[in-house]
């Protein structure tokens, strides 16, 4: 049980590893201020917690909400329907609620609010992941984009494009990232404001969001931080948006009219002819598809390791789907007597 991080055992080391904290966040609110690290002393000195509060920012939330919030001004999102076709380069998908798009390509989202915000209002992106079991860990870009990249938000997943005053921010306490643009009321003769979104990975990247579905969430905010609405639609980043979404959809209706067989009897030719040749990278055979995932540390690389070879065995020794689909490469390691040895 050795642990090879040395503890904060005097009172320099502490202050040492405070500092660093510190003067590491990107947040200028906090790392400006000469009173800061006299504070973090005092704090450490006084042995009180530290008054996080002292500027009246909201500390941010350990996961963001994501309910749609249409708040008292009642802000709204709009998408262009920019369709299926295949040369379409961002899709919104009203039915899904969810964007596809291109990586690096621009999407434009119309604001609009009915009640004009206060002065010095700004939209926020944030991304998270969707699903519960991912939801903790901070949506980034991953290592090979971020490689390629020399600008100062190289680890961004979400970029406002078309604006100088774009600012972008990571949380000194959740490390979430996030991006704003100072809200613009609409010019005259149109109702809302666009503005200009690019995702710079795909939702495929390895070491990044790695298939993992993720959220945009658009916050109107005061200059305060004061939540005024919140937008929130899902996001896939894809060499093929349209076709995507076109699948996505029809996976809907299908798995809407088995239930529901409200459907006029429309035989629906494409279906079982045409997925056999689009199976492979459509997403909906995921279960069958070869992910890969880090893990830090031996002992819990074991753990998943030996979930896995169950997994896999099960799948071998329980009923086939398929008879004719030949076993991922993956389980191709012979299964004798215990798995989980060297
Ligand atoms: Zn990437």
């Amino acid at each position: 049980m050795e642990t090879n991080f040395p503890l904060p055992l005097s009172q320099d080391t502490f202050h040492e590893l405070w500092n660093t904290v510190v003067l590491s966040t990107e947040n200028e609110s906090l790392a400006t201020g000469d009173g800061l690290l006299d504070l973090n002393m005092d704090f450490w000195e006084n042995g009180e917690l530290p008054q996080q509060e002292t500027k009246n920012v909201p500390a941010a939330p350990m996961v963001p909400a994501i309910s749609n919030y249409a708040g008292e001004l009642d802000f709204a999102l709009h998408f262009n329907d920019s369709g299926t076709a295949k040369s379409v380069t961002s899709t919104f998908s009203e039915k899904l609620t969810k964007l596809f798009c291109q990586l690096a390509k621009t999407t434009p989202i119309g604001i609009l609010v009915k009640v004009e915000p206060p002065q010095g209002a700004v939209i926020r992106a944030t991304a998270v992941y969707k699903k519960t079991e991912h939801v903790a860990e901070v949506v980034k870009r991953c290592p090979h984009h971020q490689s390629e990249d020399t600008s100062d938000n190289k680890s961004h997943l979400i970029r406002v494009e078309g604006s100088q005053l774009a600012q972008y921010f990571e949380d000194p306490n959740t490390k979430r990232q996030s991006v704003t643009v100072p809200y613009e009321r609409p010019q005259r003769g149109s109702e809302m404001t666009t503005i200009l979104l690019s995702f710079m990975c795909n939702s495929s990247c390895m070491g990044g969001m790695n298939r993992r579905p993720i959220l945009t969430i658009l916050t109107l905010e005061t200059p305060e931080g004061e939540v005024l609405g919140r937008r929130c639609f899902e996001v896939r980043v894809c060499a093929c948006p349209g076709r995507d979404r076109k699948t996505e959809e029809e996976n809907l209706e299908k798995n809407g009219t088995k239930q529901t067989k409200k459907r006029k009897s429309a035989p629906a030719p494409d279906t079982s002819t045409a997925k056999k040749s689009k199976s492979v990278s459509s997403g909906e055979d995921e279960d069958k598809e070869l992910y890969t995932l880090q893990i830090r540390g031996r002992e819990r690389f074991l753990m998943f390791k030996k979930l896995n070879d169950g997994l896999e065995l099960m799948e071998k020794m329980g009923p086939k789907k398929k008879q004719e689909v030949p076993a991922p490469s993956s389980g191709k390691r012979l299964l004798k007597g215990g798995s989980d040895s060297d």
